[in-house]
């Protein structure tokens, strides 16, 4: 599928061409990953940033949120605890946050690695090379950085770099797939001043990276932050600017799925926060094969607030796990077992 393509398909408000959409994304899904949904579950270990991005709750300059780092005993804990709920992987996600020592994470991660067979994934922004290498030969597996967009203007403006650092996200997954990493990325849909020609930039470029794992979801303004207001980072024109809707979101999903067959794809929890009842099944019915049910422990997760009134946010650990397995039985899916690593990696490798 080429660009121009794609982007008559973002374009498409013809419900039955919708409907053509999601049926090749779920045969597609099916064909080259079967019925398995994997469950990845989610630890939110820090919200303390040192960044100061446009779109994200726990920036820098929020002064109104109170910051947290999770004690590496606890998250040993929480590690256990999805060895007991058969999960394969856990993704330790954060801020931006430098009290994460190279030290303390690789004590961590072997502490993790020695006690359970989870695969581990990390997910804490643009850390030097030195880290991501001594992480990786902790045994870290997987290593997660959406590049939020690929237009490169829209993004030096929504994510400042830090001073003295360039910010080159897509140079760093290409690092980070060298360093023995299995690399995830993704973008935000909707963000203000992105077009339907930029959206359709970022799926060619999901496939020219070859990416293991790609997690998309809409963008949602958060007051506390600069794109929280409208005069900020105006609108693209109307019928140019993508809208960040659920809608918009299952196209970006199944056109992702269309092109990167055999990419592990979850359906996010920004897109459960636009659809609370059914958005979850809905992604997975176009296209994704992966759901990452929250593990962060309950006292912390308002404090992970990326964006406002984020799904999952009073539950527990157990309650995601049985609401996650839930909704992946109900829509005639199975659940899958072991470390559900990436075919595309395994296959390249085979
Ligand atoms: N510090 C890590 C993790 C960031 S949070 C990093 O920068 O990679 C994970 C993802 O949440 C971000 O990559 C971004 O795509 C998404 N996110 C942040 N703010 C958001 C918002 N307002 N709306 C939707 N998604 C948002």
């Amino acid at each position: 599928m080429n660009k121009e393509e794609i982007v008559a398909w973002l374009r498409t408000t013809d419900v039955e061409k919708q409907e053509e959409l999601w049926k090749m994304a779920d045969e597609v899904r099916r064909r080259n990953l079967g019925d398995d949904v994997h469950l990845r579950g989610l630890i939110e270990i820090s919200n303390s940033c040192a960044r100061n991005c446009w779109y994200c709750g726990i920036r820098a300059d929020n002064a109104e949120l109170e910051r947290y780092r999770m004690p590496a005993d606890e998250i040993l804990a929480s590690a256990l605890e999805a060895v007991s709920y058969e999960y394969g992987t856990i993704v330790l996600q954060a801020g931006e946050d430098y009290g994460i020592t190279l030290e303390w994470m690789e004590k961590l991660i072997r502490r993790i690695k020695s006690e359970t067979d989870l695969a581990v994934t990390l997910s804490l922004g643009e850390r030097s090379e030195a880290e991501l290498a001594a992480w990786r030969k902790a045994g870290a597996d997987r290593y997660l950085m959406r590049f939020e967009t690929s237009n490169s203007e829209l993004y030096e403006k929504i994510h400042p770099p830090l001073p003295g650092k360039g910010s080159d996200r897509i140079q760093l997954l290409k690092r980070l797939r060298e360093i023995g990493y299995e690399i995830g990325s993704g973008v935000m849909i909707g963000i203000p001043g992105q077009t339907y020609e930029d959206l359709a930039n970022d799926i060619e470029l999901f496939r020219t990276l070859d990416l293991d794992m790609i997690g998309v979801g809409p963008f949602i303004a958060h007051s506390g932050t600069p794109l929280g207001s409208a005069d900020v980072c105006p609108n693209a024109p109307e019928g140019i600017q993508v809208p960040n809707t659920e809608e918009m979101t299952y196209k970006v999903i199944a056109l992702t799925r269309l092109a990167c067959p055999l990419a592990n794809i979850p359906s996010t929890t920004a897109l459960a926060t636009l659809n609370i009842k059914t958005g979850r099944e809905l992604g997975l019915a176009r296209g994704a094969n992966i759901v990452m049910p929250n593990m962060t422990p309950r006292r912390y997760r308002a404090m992970y607030e990326i964006y406002p009134a984020k799904a999952c946010i009073d539950e527990t650990a157990a309650d995601c796990r049985a609401c996650m397995r839930g909704r992946i039985l109900t829509t005639g899916r199975s659940i899958g077992s072991g470390r559900g690593d990436s075919r595309n990696k395994k296959d390249k490798v085979a």
